[in-house]
């Protein structure tokens, strides 16, 4: 196949997509006490909307802005009594972006700190990679300066590896952020196994 026929994520300029334009505060998806999206066990909201429309994505239902339902205080309510569990290991953001859905990310994030401070992690999926969040709008870099771990990066059909850990594709990098934040460069997740 000649390779101007292969499909590719789209590619945003920097600040071209803003949660304040594009998000609906709506969520895909809440679940509770899984293990499989990050380390531990973990609760995980999936929020609506994405724009990056990668070929083969997991998701596609949720790059919809307005599928699901609205964000509310009480579902915040019910993740935070949740993540209170002591073998709750921590918080896992989805979507959909995430990152443009800040306003309910932020919240959440907030929220979590607010009552658990540090005992409990937060990981975050992007479709954005690193060095174009640090290109972003302040509050992209808000939420990624308040979570623990990024996994960034499209979904590659050509790149796709079922066997990695917590990823799709094999450009996609699990990023301790907070290292990374602090050397500025890419730090990656040590317990990386593949
Ligand atoms: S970034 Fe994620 S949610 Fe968005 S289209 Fe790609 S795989 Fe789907």
């Amino acid at each position: 196949m000649p390779t101007e026929n292969i499909k590719l994520p789209k590619n945003p300029q920097p600040g071209e997509w803003r949660s304040e334009d594009l998000s609906q505060k709506y969520i895909a998806s809440y679940k509770p006490f899984n293990f499989v999206d990050g380390e531990g066990v973990r609760c995980s909201l999936y929020v609506s909307g994405c724009r990056f429309a990668c070929p083969g994505c997991y998701n596609a239902a949720a790059q919809n802005f307005r599928y699901g339902k609205p964000y509310t205080d009480e579902l915040q309510e019910q993740i935070l009594d949740d993540l209170s569990q002591s073998y709750v290991q921590g918080l896992t953001l989805l979507g959909g972006e995430p990152f443009v859905n800040t306003q309910v990310c932020l919240q959440l994030v907030d929220a979590l700190r607010a009552r658990f401070g540090h005992t409990k992690d937060v990981w975050s999926w992007t479709g954005y990679t690193w060095d174009e969040l640090m290109q972003e709008t302040p509050d992209k870099l808000e939420l990624l300066s308040k979570i623990d771990i990024l996994v960034d990066g499209r979904f590659l059909l050509a790149k796709k590896d079922l066997t990695l850990q917590f990823r799709g594709s094999s450009n996609q990098r699990i990023i301790d952020v907070q290292k990374s934040l602090a050397t500025g460069e890419v730090v990656i997740w040590d317990k990386l196994v593949k």
